[in-house]
């Protein structure tokens, strides 16, 4: 189960002092979606995932701790504070050279706006997404076995966004790159979702059930996961272990 609790921060660009609520323990049971989008519990726990100052609109994860650009992040401000401080993390994140937090903080706007039911914005955090993990990946060892398993997370962002000729183009580069057998299944998996023009979300434990791929897809934040029987839960953590899970950022 998830418990919360209240924490008072001082925010570190205005110093207004606030109340959050902070998570103090959660849990994941079952299978995540193939953007590595937690089940439940912690799938519920996004609107606690950052800390929005009351009075400036400076967010992060603990508004209190010291950041390496002032100016960035008041150039971030300028943009309207309606937009998800998911959103605006993201760009604080690029701005000061955090690309993967940036991604990261993306996709968990695409989540947010999923939830919502706020299809377009979701689109454009994926796009956004999607765009943004493509370029850390040239920062990597192309043969790095992490740069297959982010191509593989990125393929799900881009199918989910719709681009599939992007995302088909994206299976063969990680095909070629001879995957395990859980990394090609997924993108087996993958290539029948993109061929069935299918934009929903899925787990990963159903790619993992080839035999009947297409049934009950995954959607929005009830997505509880599956029934545990024939999930490993082993290739969710080893997935973990690869890409660290960067819910702090
Ligand atoms: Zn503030």
């Amino acid at each position: 189960m998830t418990t919360i609790g209240k924490i008072s921060a001082e925010c570190v660009i205005c110093g207004e002092e606030s109340e959050h609520t902070s998570i103090t323990s959660s849990n994941a049971m079952g299978s995540p979606d193939l953007d590595l989008r937690p089940p439940e519990m912690q799938r519920s726990t996004m609107e606690w995932w950052l800390q929005e100052c009351p009075a400036c609109g400076y967010v992060a994860p603990d508004i209190s701790e010291s950041v390496a650009s002032i100016k960035a992040i008041v150039e971030i401000f300028e943009q309207s504070k309606t937009l998800s401080p998911f959103v605006r993390r993201s760009a604080l994140l690029e701005r000061l050279g955090d690309l993967e937090g940036a991604a990261e903080n993306a996709l968990h706007a695409a989540w947010d706006a999923d939830d919502r039911g706020d299809d377009d914005g979701a689109v454009k955090s994926r796009r956004r997404s999607a765009a943004i993990f493509k370029k850390t990946l040239n920062d990597i060892d192309q043969d790095a076995e992490e740069v297959l398993v982010a191509k593989v997370r990125s393929i799900d962002i881009f199918r989910r966004a719709g681009d599939f000729d992007d995302a088909r183009k994206l299976c063969y580069e990680v095909l070629d790159g001879r995957p395990d057998s859980t990394l090609t299944k997924i993108v087996r998996y993958q290539g029948k979702l993109i061929e069935a023009r299918d934009v929903a979300a899925h787990s990963v434990e159903q790619a993992q059930q080839p035999d009947d791929p297409l049934r009950t897809p995954s959607r929005g934040r009830g997505h509880g996961g599956g029934n545990g029987k024939s999930w490993n839960s082993e290739i969710w953590d080893r997935i973990k272990r690869f890409l660290g899970f960067q819910m702090n950022r």
